[in-house]
């Protein structure tokens, strides 16, 4: 990065009249898991820290909240005096595990129930106390994750401006959109469920513009249904349609150079019809020099073990397979099993996240088995129940990372140059695996279907660290990183300037 300032340092440095507007006030509305807080709040943080200094309102479901403060103590969603948190329901009976991923179909058909009139109140409340004291003034402007698509709704509702957050790749939005034709021609849903095993799914879909070649098995794995009437589907194809029919500015965390050709054929699809703002990696964006005050707010749901970060320092550069399936994968113990003979067998390092219900409520949820069979590497295999995911992949340490593809560990990789080795799990995964294996070179491919054999991936590891394809694939990876630093560093760097055109469209009902 040289002697390059960073971030929104330099936009602050570039704005005119950073103190004479009225302070904006922004309600961020993630959709309630994992991928899309930890993405929603560094962009409630960028808009914090911006030259304009944004007010916050940050809204999570109960559920989030408490896990938050079970995670890090409450100081993590005290927030700031000009950040706060504010809860709203999520219509769902308590988990009966408070601290797993809740079911991401029963959250869809519940917060679209519940939360439109819960974000409606709070938005009426946050303006009745609006300029009281020193409290911030009423709300101005709405950031909506796609999927709280009532939200945009809301917005206009309160006449403030609003934007989409796609939290998930284009790719991925491309790959959704595909569902409306694959149903009219009678594609999917599938003729019997033999099809997922007999090789109906190596049937190429023709005619998709940047996705030429691609198969069955690889757009969102929701089309992986007999039932016309699956909720899944039919909620993806409904999400589409709103992204279409919108209005208002799109966001994604990506860049340019990576995607930039998919937000083309979006836009020629008209799959999208409004500005397309690339702004990622969100990360970069971030100002490194003015954090210190976001330090206490913390998106992780789960306490993240500091002890990965000591134990990668003691491996050389390069060396290390850093394995995570994200939040929401579950394995069964079969797989939890080849999972840790190949990673053993591969005699590499290895940092293995195993979440407390990633093995689902088995006996083996805490991982036993795997901590037995991992006892075996010598000194070469650590398992962790969560880390800081982004300090991980940004440690020298780390050559390869083996994962299910979901959009933030993939960007978060791309990012940091890091080569990947994708097990897609479901919905958008297996997009994002064949566009980083088909398309941007900085993976490959194991397992089909959630199969997985120990074999394969004691092979695959050794090959990520140590052979010519490893070697190649971080070299590509590297490459992309140096792109997504131009992108977000360089005052001409597209996602810098996107995420500039998006703080005039949130400022828009104050000019
Ligand atoms: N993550 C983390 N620590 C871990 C594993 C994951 O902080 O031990 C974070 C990771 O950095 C990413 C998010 O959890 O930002 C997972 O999002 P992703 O879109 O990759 O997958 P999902 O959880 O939605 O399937």
């Amino acid at each position: 990065m040289g002697e390059m300032k960073v971030g929104i340092e330099r936009i602050e440095s570039m704005s005119e009249n950073k103190t004479k507007r009225r302070r904006p006030h922004a309600v961020c509305i993630p959709y309630p898991a994992q991928g899309h807080i930890g993405p929603m709040l560094k962009l409630a943080k960028l808009l914090h820290s911006s030259p304009h200094n944004f007010h916050i309102s940050f809204v999570n479901t109960h559920h989030n909240h408490r896990r938050l403060q079970r995670a890090h103590g409450s100081a993590a969603v005290s927030g700031l005096p000009s950040f706060r948190f504010h809860v709203i329901p999520d219509g769902l009976p308590p988990a009966d595990n408070p601290d797993a991923t809740q079911d991401i179909a029963s959250l869809c058909i519940s917060i679209n129930e519940t939360c439109p009139n819960a974000l409606r109140d709070l938005l009426s409340e946050l303006n009745s106390v609006a300029g009281a004291g020193d409290g911030p003034g009423p709300v101005s402007c709405v950031v909506a994750d796609a999927g709280m698509w009532f939200a945009v709704d809301v917005a206009e509702e309160f006449g403030v401006p609003a934007v989409r957050f796609w939290t998930a790749s284009a790719c991925a939005l491309l790959g959704y959109a595909q569902y409306e034709s694959l149903v009219q021609k009678g594609v999917i849903p599938l003729p019997d469920s033999s099809c997922l095993t007999n090789g109906y799914l190596d049937k190429v879909v023709e005619g998709i513009p940047s996705m030429e070649g691609i198969t069955l098995k690889h757009p969102p794995s929701f089309i992986r249904t007999t039932d016309a009437n699956d909720f899944m589907l039919n909620y993806l194809r409904r999400c589409v349609q709103t992204v279409s029919e919108s209005r208002c500015p799109l966001i994604f965390n990506t860049f340019e150079a990576l995607e930039g050709p998919i937000l083309q054929t979006l836009a020629t699809a008209k799959i999208t019809n409004t500005p397309d703002l690339t702004i990622g990696p969100l990360s970069f964006l971030l100002p490194k020099t003015n954090t210190e005050n976001h330090s206490t707010i913390r998106s992780s749901l789960l306490p993240e073990d500091p002890s990965c970060l000591s134990w990668l320092d003691s491996k050389p550069p390069d060396s290390v397979i850093y394995v995570s399936f994200g939040s929401v994968a579950t394995l069964t113990p079969h797989q939890v099993i080849e999972f840790a003979c190949g990673l053993v067998n591969s005699e590499q390092n290895f940092l293995w996240v195993i979440r407390p219900d990633l093995v689902g409520t088995s006996e083996l949820g805490s991982g036993a088995v795997a901590r037995q069979l991992v006892g075996g590497a010598q000194g070469r295999g650590m398992l962790a129940s969560w880390c800081d995911q982004e300090m991980v992949l940004a440690h020298p340490a780390v050559g390869g990372f083996l994962t299910h593809c979901g959009w933030n560990s993939t960007i978060e990789a791309i990012g940091n140059g890091v080569a990947v080795v994708c097990w897609p799990f479901f919905a958008d995964q297996q997009t994002n695996s064949w566009f980083c294996c088909e398309k941007w070179g900085a993976g490959v491919e194991i397992g089909g279907g959630g199969e997985v054999r120990r074999e394969e991936v004691e092979r695959v590891a050794r090959t990520v660290v140590d052979g010519d394809k490893g070697k190649e694939m971080r070299w590509k990876a590297r490459e992309w990183k140096r792109l997504a630093e131009e992108a977000s560093l360089s005052p001409n760097g597209s996602s810098y300037i996107n995420f500039k055109k998006l703080v005039d469209h949130l400022l828009g009902s104050l000019n």
